[in-house]
């Protein structure tokens, strides 16, 4: 509970009764129904600021928590609902819950997370779905022609599908930018949790300062993969089919609303 991860034990206030799911449509597909009967949630996202220096956290806090409901709900189709929690790690520390938080009683496994640290990796990318379409048809053909010669595509080489603080959502589809309820402007996009891992054919986008600052440094889409490492990385979900979560806040409105987006291929 120490450790920044996906799906690993959080560090929780002992006073603060564990999120349990009591929507009363939710549903494993193909199984029975699920009954009246809350479900617990599951840790998918805990980050500590010292871990992502990147990531602004609001005034007081320096932990980053999110569970979901691992079975599918009708809100944002097709997927789990998540819970997002700011917290001090100082004051949540000197109250923390000491004993196992419960387990849901029925889960559908691709929505729950093989617990995992995480070891953040800072990387410049560049719009994929969001790539404005003026851009992208005056683009084309420098696509087309670097694709030739070097044997990636934009898309491999520039934008980031993996799970990520900041940046462009991972977005599967086309992009769905939710509005803040309460101010009504585009809220930031805070993190994506994919089912894109490393290993799956997809690299890092090239930091293509790298090479100013460095001319001998290797980019990173030209590294090699250590592919024996690279298996045994990752949460194992696959979310729908290759699916995401994108988590979306608002940072003027009080409380630091927040929202999700979901979609998969
Ligand atoms: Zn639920
Ligand atoms: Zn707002």
């Amino acid at each position: 509970m120490g450790d920044s991860s996906v799906g690993g034990p959080l560090l929780w206030p002992a006073d603060e009764p564990w999120p349990m799911c009591a929507e009363p449509n939710h549903y494993k597909p193909l199984a029975a129904p699920v009954g009246p009967e809350p479900i617990a949630m599951v840790p998918v996202v805990q980050l500590y600021a010292r871990d992502v220096p990147a990531l602004a956290f609001p005034a007081g806090t320096d932990l980053l928590q999110i569970l979901w409901c691992p079975l599918i709900h009708e809100e944002e189709p097709y997927a789990a609902n998540p819970r997002l929690h700011w917290r001090s790690t100082a004051l949540t520390t000197a109250g923390a819950l000491t004993e196992e938080p419960p387990r849901p009683h029925v889960t559908d496994e691709e929505f729950v997370p093989r617990p995992c640290t995480v070891s953040p990796t800072p990387a410049v990318e560049y719009p994929n779905w969001d790539l404005p379409d003026e851009l992208d048809e005056l683009l084309g053909e420098r696509f087309d022609d670097f694709e030739i010669e070097h044997g990636y595509s934009y898309h491999e080489v520039a934008t980031t599908q993996q799970s990520k603080v900041g940046g462009y959502p991972a977005w599967m589809q086309t992009p769905r930018w939710p509005r803040c309820a309460g101010c009504d402007t585009r809220m930031e996009h805070l993190l994506s949790v994919t089912a894109t891992e490393p290993g799956m054919g997809r690299r890092l986008p090239l930091d293509d300062r790298d090479p100013l600052q460095d001319p001998a440094a290797t980019p990173s889409w030209q590294a090699e993969a250590d592919t024996a490492a690279v298996a045994t990385f990752g949460h194992h979900m696959c979310m729908g089919d290759m699916g995401g979560m994108y988590f979306f806040v608002c940072r003027t409105c009080p409380g630091t609303p927040y929202t999700h987006r979901y979609d998969c291929c």
